[in-house]
């Protein structure tokens, strides 16, 4: 009886009566028997008691006997009548009657909580006992679903994990599922994508690319496919073999470039090399012969690339001074100019300058002149040559404005010789100025600045008399 009130008082609060009020009739009588149960349990009281009486100690209450909370016969049967819920109407439970009917209800209540009838100790709902019993209390009998071994279940949750039979993923990711006992076997010697190293070149490669490798692993042992005598060689040293030691290679004649067609095993080229030295020899004559024609018209299209063709030459003599003492010594000594076009399809042109002078300059002044030769569309042009010509010595000083150069300059006569269309042999005459620029000039000024002169040769078509 005492058990069961203990019981109630977890959410009954009726205490205030008997500690506040303990002999007052008139306020026991207040509490109806028809009072209405409030929704909650644990806030089940009667109306007209105060919050302040609500907060009354429960251990107080624990120890206090029936007959002590209830000395008022009359008082206690009207409070068993009063209808109430199920101190578990908050989980579910949708009872409700009289109290004195409680005791009872509880004793079947499928909320309310008895001791695990397996003994573990815990306290569980009569709803929940079946899953409790089946699945999470520490003393029911399991059996592992892998080992088929019995258990409790306590022991059972620390051998889940641990199961030997219990199949597991590979941790190589080969996808397989191992029984867990097995597994670093199978993870050393049947895992397909275990490492495993080459035996030829000792590098480690997952099992199942090895057969790929093995196909291009440069260590790997391979036959001479020309079948010589050679072993033990490796796919990496085959290609340096076969070009330079393998007897039964065919090769080529050294002389293929001149024009060789022999070819032979390796063994058998020192042998033809010696039988056909004179005619290796006449095959290199050609070759050398075809290839100077070659460097010899290159030479010319290289020097018609570089050709000038706007009838004006700037001249820039060099070494000025070795050139001079060298035409002092040698008579007749001529520096000429590279070649020149009045147009891109005009005369061929040449300046010559005599350092020590000619005819009425020689070993006073220089001497310079303008040669025709034999250009490639003469035969198009008017001929005799009649576009005037100018020499220009630049007075190289450093301020250009007080600069002095010397120009001379003339108009060809059409009845001179020299400027008929001249032979396919070139013409060793000019015409020119034989006393251009005195040696005496020429010291003076700055006429040769760092030992070079600058001479402009200028040939200007607008002025042309002859028709
Ligand atoms: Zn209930
Ligand atoms: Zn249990
Ligand atoms: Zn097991
Ligand atoms: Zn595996
Ligand atoms: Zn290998
Ligand atoms: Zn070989
Ligand atoms: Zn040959």
């Amino acid at each position: 009886m005492v058990r069961t009130l203990v019981h109630w008082t977890k959410s009954l609060s009726f205490p205030t009566r008997i500690s506040i009020n303990k002999n007052s009739r008139e306020n026991v009588n207040t509490v109806s028997p028809a009072v209405t149960p409030t929704v909650s349990s644990n806030s089940l009281y009667p109306s007209c008691l105060k919050n302040k009486e609500i907060n009354m100690s429960h251990s107080n209450l624990l120890i206090m006997d029936v007959e002590q909370i209830y000395p008022d016969p009359d008082s206690e049967k009207s409070i068993m009548k009063s209808v109430v819920y199920c101190i578990h109407n908050k989980e579910g439970c949708k009872w409700s009657d009289e109290l004195r009917k409680l005791k009872a209800h509880l004793n079947t209540c499928k909320h309310d909580a008895k001791p695990c009838t397996s003994n573990c100790g815990a306290q569980i709902p009569r709803v929940l006992m079946e899953d409790h019993l089946k699945y999470t209390c520490p003393h029911r009998r399991a059996r592992c679903e892998f080992c088929t071994k019995d258990f409790t279940g306590e022991s059972l949750e620390n051998h889940i994990g641990n199961c030997g039979h219990e199949p597991v993923y590979c941790e190589n990711k080969c996808g397989l599922k191992v029984q867990r006992r097995i597994l670093s076997q199978h993870k050393t010697s049947d895992c397909f994508k275990r490492l495993v190293a080459c035996r030829y070149c000792k590098k480690d490669f997952i099992a199942d690319t090895m057969a790929a490798h093995h196909i291009k692993c440069g260590s790997v042992p391979v036959g001479c496919p020309n079948r010589c005598e050679t072993t033990n060689l490796t796919r990496e040293d085959m290609e340096l073999h076969l070009k330079e030691e393998c007897t039964i290679s065919v090769l080529s004649c050294s002389f293929k470039e001149a024009g060789c067609r022999f070819k032979g095993p390796r063994f058998s080229i020192d042998k033809h090399l010696e039988e056909s030295s004179s005619q290796h020899l006449s095959l290199v004559c050609n070759l050398v012969n075809k290839q100077q024609h070659q460097i010899a018209s290159l030479k010319s299209a290289l020097s018609r690339l570089s050709l000038n063709y706007s009838g004006t030459l700037i001249w820039k003599v060099s070494d000025f001074s070795a050139k001079m003492s060298e035409a002092k010594t040698k008579e007749g000594m001529e520096l000429v100019s590279p070649p020149f076009y009045t147009s891109q399809y005009g005369y061929k042109l040449q300046a010559s300058l005599f350092p020590n002078g000619n005819g009425a300059g020689e070993n006073s002044h220089i001497s310079i002149y303008i040669k025709i030769l034999p250009g490639e569309y003469d035969a198009l042009l008017r001929w005799p040559f009649a576009h005037s010509v100018s020499f220009t010595l630049f007075d190289q000083s450093m301020c250009p404005e007080k600069a002095c150069n010397i120009m001379e300059s003339f108009i060809p006569d059409p009845t001179w010789k020299n400027f008929q269309r001249p032979s396919i042999e070139p013409d060793s005459l000019g015409f020119g100025f034989p006393r251009f620029v005195s040696h005496d000039i020429l010291k003076k000024r700055n006429f040769v600045r760092d030992d070079t002169l600058f001479i402009r040769v200028k040939v200007d078509p607008s002025k042309i008399i002859a028709v």
